[in-house]
C-alpha cells in the first residue's frame, strides 16, 4: 500500500556539487511534491563511505567509487512522500547515465557510470539504514501547508 510518509535518502555526489547541480536536484524533488526533512553538506571519510556502500565491497569498481565519493563534499538529504524510494529512483534514472531516459537527473546531466552525480536509496529498508548512517542526529518533523494539495 502506498505510504504518504515513506522516506528516501538522496545524496548529491562530489561531481554534482562541483558542477553546480545541487539546486536543480533539490528543485526537482521539491516541485514533485516531496517534503525535505533533513539536509546537510558533508565531506565524508572513506570509512563512512565504505559503510554506505558495504554491499558493493567485492566489486572491481569499489576502490574507485570510494575515492570519487571522498574527493569532495556531498549534499545529504532525506525526502518524504508517496512512494518516495521508487519515485526517487525513477527521478534519478538508471545507474548508467547512458541508459537513463532524458528527463531524469542522470539522463539530463551525466554520461559516465562512475560520475553519475547523485545517489538514491534502492529499497525502503536500505533507505532507513542509510538515513540512520548519514543522519544519526535524526530528521525534522514538520508539516507542509501544501500537503493537502499534494495528497488526496
Ligand atoms: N558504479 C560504478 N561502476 C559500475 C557500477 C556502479 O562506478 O559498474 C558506481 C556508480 O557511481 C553507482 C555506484 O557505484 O551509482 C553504486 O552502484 P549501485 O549499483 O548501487 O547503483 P545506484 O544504486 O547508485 O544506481
Ligand atoms: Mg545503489
Amino acid at each position: 500500500m502506498p505510504n504518504n510518509a515513506e522516506r528516501t535518502y538522496i545524496m548529491v555526489k562530489p561531481d554534482g556539487v562541483q558542477r553546480g547541480i545541487v539546486g536543480e536536484i533539490i528543485a526537482r524533488f521539491e516541485k514533485r511534491g516531496f517534503k525535505l526533512v533533513a539536509l546537510k553538506m558533508v565531506h565524508a571519510t572513506k570509512e563512512h563511505l565504505e559503510k554506505h556502500y558495504a554491499d558493493l565491497a567485492q566489486k572491481p569498481f569499489f576502490p574507485g567509487l570510494i575515492k570519487y565519493m571522498a574527493s569532495g563534499p556531498v549534499v545529504c538529504m532525506v525526502w518524504e512522500g508517496l512512494d518516495a524510494v521508487k519515485t526517487g529512483r525513477a527521478m534519478l534514472g538508471a545507474t548508467n547515465p547512458l541508459a537513463s531516459a532524458p528527463g531524469t537527473i542522470r539522463g539530463d546531466y551525466a554520461l559516465a557510470v562512475g560520475r553519475n552525480i547523485c545517489h538514491g536509496s534502492d529499497a525502503v529498508e536500505s533507505a532507513e539504514h542509510e538515513i540512520a548512517l548519514w543522519f544519526p542526529e535524526g530528521t525534522i518533523q514538520h508539516t507542509l501547508a501544501s500537503a493537502e494539495w499534494v495528497f488526496e
